[in-house]
């Protein structure tokens, strides 16, 4: 079961895992963080998709 896409303003519902990278507010490394995205927002920049299939 999916849940809500996680992008802001979005109340699709989310059609695949995915990361996406937080910029870290103590500088260094970005944060790798799971998200889950629409249709929609599965392509745009910045979204990197997780594809393990359902399991
Ligand atoms: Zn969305």
């Amino acid at each position: 079961m999916m849940e809500k896409c996680c992008y802001k303003d979005c109340e699709e519902d989310a059609v695949v895992n995915g990361i996406v990278y937080a910029r870290n507010p103590e500088g260094g490394k970005e944060i790798p963080t799971a998200v889950q995205a629409c249709e929609k927002h599965k392509s745009v920049p910045g979204f990197f998709p997780s594809d393990g299939g359902d399991k």
